[in-house]
């Protein structure tokens, strides 16, 4: 008998063995702690083994001491593997330490038992025949007993609070051990308590080793996986059907019983009610997925199905699911998110993207068609928007894009580009200009109280060209737009070559000022200007620029690029500067000589012009009235009671202010007997326009009549005859210029005229 335990020892002690090195190997955490405990209960068993077999004391002595001092490991590893399952940290329970601290105390006691004999003693009794040594326990053994049943029954504690604490679904994984635990513990309690000599309890230990090899590496808990797939399931945001093979709906989650509006318990009409829903429903055989979209009255629900199949560990068909998803609210979400990034919100107009790529997209499929793109601009909103304020721009704005929505076929595209500019592409035959001329020509948006003239002007480029970039398209339709000039009567240009080419020349004769300047390129000639005598008493500075590659330039080349741009101010200031010069260095016969600089608006509105040309007559010291000032009327356009407050302090400091080109602009006889000028500085050029030379005779006598009523001293240009000159004489015209006398010359040309 005892032959058959020793057998049935060793094979536990070489499958434990076995699983420890398997634990050890395991890639799972708990693998090392596992492995421990299976190692650490091969020490106890041996230690039967070698009292199962012994027939003498000495022996069966060595066999109780492995015994106890295994059982001491055990417990150790017991609670080991405790703390590692239940995922308890050393770190926060230092109270652990006292169930460490006494069982090796109690190892320590067993060393002392061979002197003192305190803890326990054998007595020989006989077993199956033969000599068997039983043990005698003393003191020192109860405490063994105490410290171990201690350990177990810590570690049974903690799988208790774990089992009581954790969710249900995840006591599971603790009871089976729990349970494990105290099947083992009995098992073992009954043989030491009942002092059977053979102690069968081994077996129990192994058996609950093995189990926890099992439980712990090896168990997956399904209760635990299946409750929660079923709760995610039934959370789900989806509406979710299960059907099984013979395709009968055996589930559906709260949402799915809601979305068909069926009763949980009674799935019968699932399948019934889904195909009535919606158009396909899929192959039952495969794998799917659709989007389809709903539409009951006014509103329409948009939803994404999938379907897939079930199948078990042999790839056989036990069933599939349906998951289908209501995305109403991301569909209408993402509709709206790409209205939003496609359309401008105040006039509903198609943002300058969008159009552009609109446009692209029309300009280059439908290659046979010729595309026009136009550009409107609404040149006074600014002024509409600061003096009405921002609701009657706002509405300026949405009028202007319904006025466009209202004249668009089919094949136009159209967008806001802009603030206050607006886009469009047309075939080029769709539209007709001239009644978009006269329409623009009285755009009158009303108000509650008044009634607002909007002034549009339109920029038209044919598309010659379809792969360059519709950015390009519309920079030239801009350009054409910005060659109509503050004119009331032209609305529309068109774009051409000429109009590329002179921005090229703005941009070229613009960076070439500063050195223009500086290498004195840029010169003032004179004209002289005589008396009614004929001899000559000052003269007019005209603008020249003899540049090195583009030859001479008449102002007409550059000024009113500069103009645009604001360059003039340094034109002038330089011109002046080149004025004062020459006066200075002017003596006796030509002491008395004056010159005359232009004065551009421009120069107003950039500069302090009363100061510059102050300080320029101070520098070279010479007296203000030989410095005459001329102006046009286009000065006194804007800003005309400052204005004229300048031109009054120029006349007090004793300069003469002349009013150039008078009867060219927007004359104003009214005005004209307030102003602040001494010289009225007529232009031939401009009278001899009129048809009538009779007419234009009269006009002139008149002017220079009013003139002198209004005691200023006249000046008449362009005078390129001798009749010109005796008639203009006779008519009482005090000072002349023009080609008859002398064209515009150089500085020393000047000085050797009036040598
Ligand atoms: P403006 O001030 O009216 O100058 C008179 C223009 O008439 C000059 O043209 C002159 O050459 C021309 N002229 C003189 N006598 C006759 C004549 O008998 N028959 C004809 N057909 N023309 C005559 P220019 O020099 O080409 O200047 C053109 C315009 O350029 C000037 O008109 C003036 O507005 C502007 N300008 C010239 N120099 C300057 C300057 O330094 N600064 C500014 N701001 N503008 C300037
Ligand atoms: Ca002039
Ligand atoms: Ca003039």
């Amino acid at each position: 008998m005892r032959d058959v335990f020793a057998v049935v020892y060793v094979l536990l002690i070489v499958l434990l063995g076995l699983f420890g090195v398997i634990s050890k190997r395991s890639t799972k955490s708990i693998g090392l702690a596992v492995s421990y405990l299976l190692f650490t209960f091969i020490v106890p068993i041996t230690g039967n083994l070698i009292l199962v077999l012994s027939e003498n004391e000495l022996l069966s002595t060595i066999g109780s001491y492995t015994y106890f001092i295994g059982m001491d490991l055990m417990a150790f590893s017991l609670f080991d593997f405790t703390l590692a399952y239940c995922n308890i940290s050393w770190k926060k329970h230092k109270n652990i330490y006292i169930i460490y601290a006494l069982l090796t105390i109690d190892i320590i006691q067993y060393f002392f038992n061979p002197f003192f004999g305190h803890a326990f003693g054998m007595e020989a009794i006989t077993v199956d025949n033969a000599p068997y040594y039983r043990l005698v326990p003393y003191a020192g053994q109860e405490f063994h007993r105490i410290a171990v049943y201690f350990t177990f029954a810590t570690s049974l504690g903690v799988f208790i609070y774990k089992t009581i604490r954790v969710p249900r679904i995840y006591a599971e994984k603790y009871y089976v051990i729990l349970f494990t635990m105290v099947l083992a513990g009995i098992w073992q309690s009954y043989y030491i308590f009942t002092r059977t000599p053979v102690d069968r309890s081994m077996m129990g230990l192994a058996v609950c080793g093995i189990l926890i090899f099992y439980f712990s590496l090896y168990f997956r808990p399904f209760r635990l996986l299946d409750r929660m797939l079923a709760n995610i399931a039934s959370k789900m945001s989806e509406a979710i059907y299960f059907f099984d093979a013979s395709k009968r709906c055996i589930w559906a989650n709260s949402i799915g019983c809601t979305l068909l509006d069926i009763d949980p318990d009674n799935l019968e009409n699932v399948k019934q009610r889904l195909s009535a829903m919606f158009d396909d429903l899929g192959d039952e055989q495969a794998n799917w997925t659709s989007r389809q979209q709903i539409s009951s009255g006014k509103d329409t629900r948009y939803f994404s199905l999938e379907k897939h199949l079930v199948t078990d560990a042999k790839n056989k068909k036990i069933g599939y699911f349906l998951s289908i998803q209501d995305n109403t609210k991301d569909v209408l979400r993402h509709q709206r998110e790409i209205y939003n990034a496609t359309h401008d919100n105040l006039t509903g107009l198609f943002t300058k993207e969008y159009l552009f790529n609109l446009i692209k997209e029309k300009v280059t499929k439908n290659s046979a068609t010729n595309y026009s793109i136009a550009y409107f601009d609404i040149r006074n909103f600014k002024m509409v928007n600061d003096i009405f304020g921002n609701d009657m721009g706002d509405k300026v704005l949405i009028r202007v894009a319904e006025w466009i929505k209202e004249n668009a076929t089919d094949e136009w595209v159209y967008g806001r580009l802009a603030g206050d500019s607006f886009g469009v592409c047309f075939p080029t035959g769709s539209i007709k200009l001239g009644p978009i001329e006269r329409r623009l020509s009285r755009f009158i948006i009303s108000n509650d109280s008044f009634d607002q003239n909007i002034l549009m002007h339109v920029g038209i480029y044919r598309v010659t060209d379809p792969s360059i970039d519709v950015s390009i398209m519309f920079d030239r339709a801009h350009l054409a737009q910005t060659t109509i000039k503050n004119e009331y009567n032209k609305h529309i240009a068109v774009y051409n070559e000429q109009m590329r080419d002179q921005v090229l020349w703005d941009q070229k004769i613009s960076a070439d000022l500063e050195k223009a300047l500086e290498e004195r390129q840029i010169v003032p000639y004179l004209q002289p200007i005589v008396n009614n005598k004929g001899s000559i008493i000052g003269a007019e500075a005209l603008v020249r620029w003899i540049h090195p590659e583009e030859g001479f330039l008449a102002p007409f080349k550059f000024i009113p690029v500069f103009e645009k741009n604001g360059m003039i101010v340094e034109v002038d200031k330089y011109i002046w500067r080149c004025a004062c010069e020459t006066l200075a260095s002017w003596t006796d016969k030509r002491a008395d000589m004056f010159i005359s600089v232009n004065i551009s608006p421009k120069d107003f509105y950039f500069i302090d012009v009363y100061a510059e040309i102050k300080d320029l007559v101070e520098e070279f010291k010479i007296e203000p009235s030989r410095l005459r000032i001329e102006i046009t009327e286009t000065v006194m356009m804007t800003d005309a009671e400052k204005r004229m407050a300048i031109l009054k302090k120029f006349r007090e400091s004793g300069f003469i202010v002349e009013m150039d080109d008078f009867g060219s602009g927007y004359s104003s006889l009214n005005q004209l007997k307030d102003m602040p000028i001494d010289v009225l500085k007529i232009d031939m050029k401009f009278l001899s326009k009129a048809e009538d030379n009779k007419r234009a005779e009269t006009i002139l006598r008149n002017i220079l009549r009013l003139s002198s009523d209004l005691e200023l001293c006249s000046l008449t240009e362009g005078v390129e005859t001798e009749d010109q000159y005796k008639m203009l004489n006779e008519m009482g015209c005090n000072l002349f210029q023009g080609y008859y006398f002398a064209k515009p010359i150089s500085v020393a040309d000047f000085e050797k005229l009036t040598a």
